[in-house]
């Protein structure tokens, strides 16, 4: 899959918000958005009134940055969403918030998505049992998510894995931290998701 590698704090000023793409670094005095906080580029500081085309790409690129997902692949799950049950925009949200690699960040394993999806490739966690290399494989409710037992001798897990203990879990997670797993209670509501997406706004762009 394609990844962007460019400066990731651009793409937070582009969106106008802080999308927490760089760990720690991102509560400090250092971040771009506190210091700088119009959009990247030579016509940053001046840009028209917006259309509604631009609205709603601004949307979807948002969700799509957020997750750190191409294009490609949020498309497939919006294409996902949309042949599911219920409100499409919040089934797009479910796929992505229950995907390995977020899961993952959502437990505290992973100072940024980044970070953990790249834990996830190289081959950290087990998913009840069976170790999953894939940050895109998408759990369900029961699913257990562990660190391998061999990996949490490594002092890159083991200060992930204190930091963590500061950090809050969200309620459809159940979090063992002496057991290094957690369990996914239940797919998330649409109040329990944080991402600060308006995702009527992405239906009606790829609804065009
Ligand atoms: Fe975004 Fe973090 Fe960079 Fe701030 S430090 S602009 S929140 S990636």
């Amino acid at each position: 899959m394609a990844r962007y590698t460019g400066a990731v704090c651009k793409l937070c000023r582009r969106e106008g918000q802080k999308l927490f793409l760089k760990g720690d670094r991102c509560y400090t005095g250092k971040c771009a958005i506190d210091r700088r906080s119009y959009a990247p580029g030579q016509h940053g500081q001046g840009r028209k009134k917006p259309s509604e085309y631009n609205i709603q790409l601004r949307a979807k690129q948002l969700a799509r940055r957020y997750y750190g997902l191409s294009e490609s692949q949020f498309h497939k799950y919006f294409t996902i969403a949309e042949r599911k049950q219920g409100v499409t925009g919040e089934n797009l949200l479910r796929l992505c918030e229950s995907r390995l690699d977020n899961v993952v960040y959502l437990l505290g394993w992973g100072a940024s998505r980044a970070e953990s999806r790249q834990l996830v490739t190289h081959g950290h966690f087990l998913v009840n049992g069976k170790k999953v290399d894939i940050p895109s494989c998408l759990l369900r409710a029961g699913d257990v998510v562990s660190i391998k037992e061999k990996s949490r001798d490594s002092e890159k897990i083991k200060r992930l894995v204190e930091a963590s203990a500061s950090r809050p879990v969200p309620a459809w997670l159940d979090l063992n931290r002496d057991a290094y797993e957690g369990k996914i209670l239940s797919l998330p509501e649409r109040e329990q998701i944080a991402a600060p997406v308006e995702e009527h706004l992405i239906v009606e762009f790829y609804s065009k």
